[in-house]
């Protein structure tokens, strides 16, 4: 039978990683994503760009990549609200937790997928989630991801799986295993097109992508990018 998987594709840099992973090894790949709202639609602009792009690197890729669709979850956005979906300050909250943790929002993005997935006759889901660079958001850690994905084969009476290709990468290694998968048309796609700035901005042009260059996603990831280049030097 013909292996078929869905990826929570955000147009971030994790999850394009994920989309060429699956692209790679199931003959059918499908993607999801979210509208909760998030502060900046950028992402939601960028989403068709990229995965066009990336499925435009192989024709193999072109041949596999199959249905999108876009989920409305701006009720949960607005009830969740964080500083990734309002205007507050990213800055550390009294929880420990920084203010851009959504509570639960990989819960829900689970739940949804998996409702998609069951539709599409698909068991398998791929997310870029990730204990190493994220370990703050609960919901990103496997013990959380695990207990998820056993709720949803019991409630939807089908095996549910979860890859999570990122989960013990840093960010430098994301752009190794981006390079080992698609070498510099993928990792120049990703640079180009990817979005991962928290502030929405994609006037300033850094060799690592666009963003505004200091908030914590742009730190990260012109910090991983750093090491991989310095290291792939
Ligand atoms: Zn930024």
């Amino acid at each position: 039978m013909a292996s078929a998987a869905l990826v929570l594709f955000s147009a971030g840099q994790d999850s394009a990683t994920c989309l060429a992973w699956a692209l790679d090894r199931f003959d059918r790949v499908e993607t999801i994503g979210f509208d909760y709202g998030q502060r900046h639609a950028i992402e939601l602009t960028q989403r068709p760009i990229l995965r066009n792009t990336i499925a435009g690197l192989s024709p193999a890729w072109a041949e596999r990549l199959s249905g999108d669709i876009v989920v409305d979850l701006k009720g949960y956005g607005a009830l969740a609200e964080s500083a990734l979906t309002s205007d507050r300050a990213i800055e550390m909250a009294e929880s420990g937790l920084p203010s851009t943790f959504v509570p639960g929002r990989n819960l829900v993005f689970l739940t949804v997928a998996g409702a998609q997935a069951y539709r599409r006759g698909i068991d398998v889901l791929v997310g870029g989630m990730c204990e190493t660079d994220y370990s703050g958001y609960p919901d990103c850690r496997q013990e959380t991801l695990d207990a998820q994905l056993r709720a949803l084969a019991l409630g939807l009476a089908r095996p549910m799986r979860l890859e999570t290709p990122l989960m013990h990468l840093n960010k430098a290694q994301t752009w190794s295993l981006a390079d080992a998968l698609g070498g510099p048309a993928l990792t120049n796609a990703i640079i180009e097109h990817s979005h991962t700035c928290y502030e929405g901005d994609r006037t300033n042009r850094h060799d690592w992508g666009y963003g505004c260059g200091v908030c914590p996603a742009c730190d990260l990831r012109e910090k991983g990018f750093k090491t991989w280049e310095n290291s792939a030097a």
